[in-house]
């Protein structure tokens, strides 16, 4: 079995070439390790390139009124305050430095008048504190860390997929990775392995996440014994492409309103100032009047209800839309042209601000966004959950396995507010690389059971075995997941729905194991499909049991069984590991206390 079988070690394993990953790598290997960077794409494609609004850091250079303090209070209301405090306050100290650092690497921000890197609004922020480079930002995040990185020493296999971790004892030993193009195996044993594989999207049917995205870090960690926490919260951003079908949820960015798009229903009222949330009440413009000098800089203007949290705005939309309220193509309007009754320069200032958005819209919708309204809706965009991790070390439950970015939790609690997610892979990348690194130097070399090994290569051929597979190919199964996960457990859940969407999981469970890819192992994607499926599957499950046992609504998680917040349910994080039996196991485990000072700041923030 193992006959083709290469070999490679290295000190530092990193899983994924995004923003959490390369930095992870260059920081491991700056550190004096050897590091090796497996990644599913071609470098400079991993999911980070897409991001556009910008990178949250309370530099404070557009309005000096911001600190630490705020953005930790800021992240912690968004989150409905089931964050790990200790991960929201390292974040916020520690995210200017990190954009500062890459800026000193060469990644050239918008900037102010006076040559500081320019701020904008975005949704929860309570002041202007997105970095950005127009809506380009992930682009030039990954070019800067790529070319940084290049320059450190690490190795890099790009376009394979690790399939399987295995253990030496209860520590991490390596991963098993087959190369897309040829399909051979190779084993690369690690002392320490950082999993930045990114998301979950895939596992629904209307997202803007990439096809990488179908929680393999999660999987694998799950596999391997780590716990995974938060599961149950999936964001759903409020403004994603609905028309055409082809193109629907691409995401708009939240930069539009930022930059003072509003959201009408089909009567072309402004709904979101119907519902303005308790918590919310004191920092949200009572009228458009205001809403627009906020959007324009003025500082003792409060924010429009446009820029409430993603999961608020996202019910809302779903209101209207249920209401019979919505747009032609189902969705709501969302204008930006409307700024030309304010400003002389609106077209080119909306192409300048947005270039990206107007290319996308003009190419793929036909619609001419300085024109006319667009028309968005809700999907599938962002995984709070993930794999748990130590705060400081971003170790998980199983020693040297670590994860950071988007596959790790606890940073977002319910909700994660645009522009955290860049600026947590820059702070907790750094420091996954860190203590990976550190982890590995003080540990011997660990070996990985061959039988083990040859199992899992047997585990990943089987697709092609046509004895044993039952003829089904991938994409059917791969589709029922996503229509089950879309219809019943997505925006608004009920008991009874996820339990029978719980039913089709185990089915497809089953199916999935039978299913059968024809061809070779060369560059095949029914094949690749067969192998991520697997990873959805468990994500899906996890999600869902987590959802369950959830009985409350609390930031992106709403139940129509039970909407309101539950005060005991507050106080505890869902983690779903893997049982003693192979099956999986729901636990809830007290959200880590506040420290007093902590505490004190949510206090004067109020
Ligand atoms: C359209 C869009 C716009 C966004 N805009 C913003 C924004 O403006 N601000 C913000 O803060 N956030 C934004 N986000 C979210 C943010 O971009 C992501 O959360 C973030 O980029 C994730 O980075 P990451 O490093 O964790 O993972 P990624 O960048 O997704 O990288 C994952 C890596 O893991 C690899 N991988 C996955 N599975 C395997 C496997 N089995 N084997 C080997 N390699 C594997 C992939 O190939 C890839 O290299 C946006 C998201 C989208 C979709």
């Amino acid at each position: 079995m193992s006959g083709d079988l290469r070999t490679v070690a290295y000190d530092v394993l990193v899983v994924g070439a995004g923003g959490a990953g390369l930095r992870a790598a260059i920081e491991a290997s700056a550190a004096g390790v050897s590091v090796g960077v497996v990644s599913k794409s071609l470098l400079g494609k991993a999911h980070t390139v897409m991001a556009e609004g910008g990178i949250a850091a309370a530099l404070a250079n557009v309005d000096d009124r911001d600190s630490w303090r705020v953005h930790f209070a800021d992240t912690m209301r968004g989150g409905g305050y089931v964050n790990h405090p200790r991960m929201a306050e390292l974040h916020a100290k520690e995210a200017p430095a990190r954009v500062h650092e890459l800026e000193a690497w060469g990644a050239l921000f918008d900037r102010t008048p006076d040559g500081r890197i320019l701020q904008r609004n975005f949704g929860g922020h309570r002041y202007p504190r997105l970095a950005h480079v127009g809506d380009r930002t992930g682009l030039e995040m990954i070019r800067t860390l790529q070319d940084h990185g290049v320059h450190a020493g690490i190795s890099l296999h790009m376009e394979h997929t690790i399939t399987a971790l295995f253990r030496d004892g209860a520590r991490i030993a390596g991963a098993l990775a087959y190369d897309r193009e040829r399909g051979r195996f190779t084993l690369l044993e690690a002392k320490a392995i950082v999993l930045a594989t990114g998301g979950i999207g895939r596992a629904f049917s209307i997202t803007s996440n990439s096809w990488e995205y179908t929680g393999d870090g999660l999987a694998l960690a799950y596999e391997a014994g780590a716990d995974l926490l938060d599961m149950e919260f999936v964001q759903f951003h409020p403004t994603g492409m609905v028309w055409p079908l082809s193109v629907r949820g691409i995401l708009v960015t939240e930069g539009v309103r930022g930059e003072g798009g509003v959201l009408r229903n089909s009567e072309g009222k402004r709904f979101m100032f119907d519902q303005i949330p308790e918590l919310y009440a004191n920092q949200t413009a009572p009228d458009a009047e205001e809403g627009w000098r906020y959007c324009q800089g003025d500082k003792a203007a409060r924010r429009p209800p446009e820029l409430l949290t993603r999961d608020h705005v996202a019910r809302c939309i779903m209101r209207e839309i249920r209401a019979g309220r919505g747009s032609p193509h189902g969705g709501v309007f969302l204008d930006i042209a409307w700024i030309r009754e304010r400003m002389q320069d609106s077209e080119a200032h909306i192409k300048r601000k947005l270039p990206s958005m107007y290319h996308q819209f003009k190419e793929l919708a036909g619609i001419d966004i300085t024109k006319e309204p667009m028309e968005v809706g809700p999907t599938t965009h962002y995984m709070m959950g993930g794999v748990r991790v130590e705060p400081e070390t971003q170790m998980s439950t199983v020693p040297g396995l670590f994860a950071a970015g988007e596959s790790a939790a606890g940073l977002h609690g319910a909700n994660r507010l645009g522009g955290n997610s860049l600026s947590d892979l820059l702070v907790f990348g750094k420091r996954a690389g860190e203590y990976a690194a550190r982890f590995a130097r003080q540990s011997t070399p660990s070996k990985c059971d061959r039988a083990e090994v040859e199992a899992a290569e047997r585990r990943a051929l089987a697709p092609f075995d046509g004895a044993t597979a039952n003829g089904e190919g991938p994409y059917a199964l791969q589709h029922e997941l996503q229509t089950a996960m879309q219809d019943q457990v997505g925006i608004v859940r009920r008991e009874d729905e996820m339990r029978s969407a719980l039913e089709t999981i185990d089915q497809l469970r089953a199916r999935a194991e039978l299913v059968r890819v024809y061809g070779n192992r060369e560059y095949n994607p029914g094949w690749h499909t067969a192998l991520d499926l697997r990873h959805s599957l468990t994500v899906s499950e996890a999600i869902t049991r987590a959802a369950i046992e959830r009985r409350e609504s609390r930031g992106a998680q709403f139940r129509e069984d039970y909407a309101e917040k539950d005060p005991v349910l507050g106080k505890v994080n869902i983690v779903v590991r893997k049982g003693a039996d192979g099956r999986m196991v729901v636990a809830r485990d007290p959200v880590p206390p506040m420290s007093d000072e902590q505490r004190t700041i949510i206090e004067e923030m109020k």
